[in-house]
C-alpha cells in the first residue's frame, strides 16, 4: 500500500503530462499551472471513507490524494479538521438558518495558508528543495515560513510593506529571510522571479507556479463532504485572491466524484472578491476565460488583493462547470459584516472571511441562494490577525474608579 498514489503532473491548460517526481514549476509547453494526478483506482482499492474517520485529526488523514510519498515527510503542525459551525442566528438574521462557517482561523499560523504550507513544504523538502522564495500578502509567507522552519528548509518572503504587520513578525520568528516591497504582490513577484533567475538554486514557490499548495488547499473540500457526512452542500461561498482555495474545493469534489466517495451535482462555488479589486468578477461578468489586471488595486481584505491571478481560467472554469457566480462587496460591507457575526456569534472572522458572509447576505437578497439551501461560508482566517478591523470606543478609568 502506498502512502501517496500521487501518479502525474497534467497542464491544468494543455493537458501535456509532466513527471510528478522530480521539482517542477509551470507547464513547459505553454507557462501555466500544472496539477497533481492520482491513480484513484488504486485510491479506491486501497481505503474507504469510513476508514478515514478513525484517523488523527489534521489534513494528512487524507494522505492517498495528497503528493508525499514518505509518511515521514510528512510535515504536520496539527493543521486541518477545523470546524464546521452553524451559525443559527446569524444565518437565520440573513434569511439562511442553515448556515454553516467552515472556520480556518484555527489553524496554526492563523490563516488557511497553513494547509498549502504543510504540503507544499513537505513535497519541496521531499524533492530535495533547501531554500525556497516566494511573493506573498502576507498569510501565505508567515505560514511557509513558519513550515520552513519546521521542515528545516530555508524560505525568503518578499510582501508588500503595507501587508498586515503581524505577518512579517510571524516570517522573523520563523528565522525566514524577510524582504518588503514598497508596491503590490505582483511586485513582490518580479522580485522573487529575479531571486530564481539569478540561478543559486532557490525554488520558486509562487502561488500556482508550484504545483502542490493546491493540493493543501484542497483538503478544505475533503473536510467540508467529511464533516457533512459524505455529502455535498448547495453552495460554497470562497474569498478568491489567487483562487487557489477555490480551484483546490473545486478538483477534491472532482476525485471524490470518481472515487465515487459522493454522488450528485456539485456545490455552487461563488468566488468573492472585494470592490477595490475584482478581477475575477469583472471576467465572470464579461463572460471571459481570463481576467484583465485590475488597476489601483485596494481593499481592506488584503488576502484577496491579487491584481491579475494566474490561475484565473481555472477559477472561471469551476464557476462555469458548477453553475457558481462570483460577487463584489465594498470594504465598507465587508466591515460591517465582520461586526455582526462577531456580535451574533462569537466568531471573528477576518476580513476575507467577512467578505464572504456579504456575499452570502447579498446572493439571498437577490434570490440566487433558496432559504432552504445548505450554505458554507469559508472563513479563511482569524480575525484576531487583524487588529485593525473593529474601532474601540471605551472609557479609560482610573483606578478605583466607576463605571458610570
Ligand atoms: C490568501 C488568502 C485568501 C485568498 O486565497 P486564494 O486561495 O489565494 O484565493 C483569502 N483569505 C485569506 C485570509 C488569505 O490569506
Ligand atoms: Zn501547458
Amino acid at each position: 500500500m502506498s502512502y501517496s498514489w500521487l501518479s502525474h503532473l497534467e497542464c491544468g491548460r494543455c493537458g501535456v503530462r509532466h513527471d510528478a517526481g522530480v521539482r517542477q514549476n509551470l507547464c513547459v509547453e505553454c507557462g501555466s499551472p500544472l496539477l497533481a494526478r492520482y491513480d484513484l483506482a488504486a485510491v479506491r482499492a486501497s481505503v474507504r471513507p469510513e476508514e478515514i474517520a478513525g484517523r488523527a485529526p489534521d489534513l494528512w488523514r487524507y494522505h492517498e490524494l495528497l503528493p508525499v510519498a514518505d509518511p515521514a515527510a510528512a510535515v504536520s503542525l496539527g493543521e486541518g479538521m477545523t470546524p464546521l459551525l452553524p451559525l443559527p442566528r446569524y444565518g437565520g438574521s440573513i434569511g439562511l438558518p442553515g448556515l454553516l462557517v467552515k472556520d480556518e482561523g484555527l489553524v496554526p499560523s492563523g490563516s488557511f495558508k497553513a494547509r498549502g504550507a504543510a504540503v507544499g513544504v513537505s513535497r519541496a523538502a521531499e524533492l530535495g528543495v533547501g531554500r525556497l522564495a516566494m511573493p506573498t500578502n502576507g498569510n501565505a509567507g508567515a505560514a511557509w515560513a513558519l513550515y520552513g522552519a519546521r521542515a528545516g528548509l530555508a524560505a525568503v518572503i518578499v510582501m508588500p510593506v503595507d501587508a498586515p504587520e503581524i505577518t512579517r513578525r510571524e516570517v522573523a520568528a520563523a528565522g525566514g529571510d524577510l524582504r518588503l516591497v514598497d508596491g503590490l504582490i505582483g511586485d513582490a513577484g518580479r522580485i522573487v522571479a529575479d531571486l530564481v533567475a539569478s540561478g543559486d538554486g532557490v525554488f520558486d514557490a509562487s502561488t500556482l507556479k508550484e504545483p502542490y499548495r493546491v493540493e493543501g488547499k484542497k483538503t478544505m473540500g475533503i473536510e467540508i463532504v467529511e464533516q457533512l457526512g459524505w455529502e455535498q452542500p448547495d453552495v460554497i461561498l470562497y474569498p478568491t485572491g489567487g483562487g487557489v482555495g477555490l480551484i483546490g474545493i473545486h478538483k477534491a469534489l472532482g476525485e471524490l466524484r470518481e472515487l465515487g466517495w459522493i454522488s450528485g451535482p456539485p456545490p455552487r462555488l461563488v468566488a468573492v472578491q472585494a470592490e477595490g479589486c475584482a478581477p475575477v468578477v469583472r471576467a465572470f461578468e464579461r463572460g471571459e476565460r481570463e481576467t484583465r489586471h485590475w488597476d489601483g488595486a485596494s481593499t481592506a481584505a488584503f488576502g484577496i488583493n491579487v491584481p491579475k491571478p494566474l490561475g484565473d481560467f481555472l477559477v472561471l472554469d469551476a464557476l462555469a462547470e458548477t453553475s457558481g457566480t462570483a460577487v463584489a462587496v465594498s470594504d465598507g460591507e465587508l466591515l460591517a459584516e465582520l461586526r455582526r457575526v462577531a456580535e451574533l456569534e462569537g466568531v471573528f472572522v477576518c476580513p476575507e472571511g467577512a467578505a464572504a458572509f456579504a456575499a452570502a447576505r447579498r446572493l439571498r437578497e437577490r434570490g440566487w441562494i433558496g432559504a432552504d439551501e445548505r450554505v458554507v461560508v469559508l472563513n479563511t482566517g482569524a480575525g484576531i490577525k487583524y487588529p485593525g478591523t473593529v474601532e474601540v470606543d471605551a472609557p479609560v478609568l482610573a483606578p478605583g474608579g466607576r463605571v458610570g
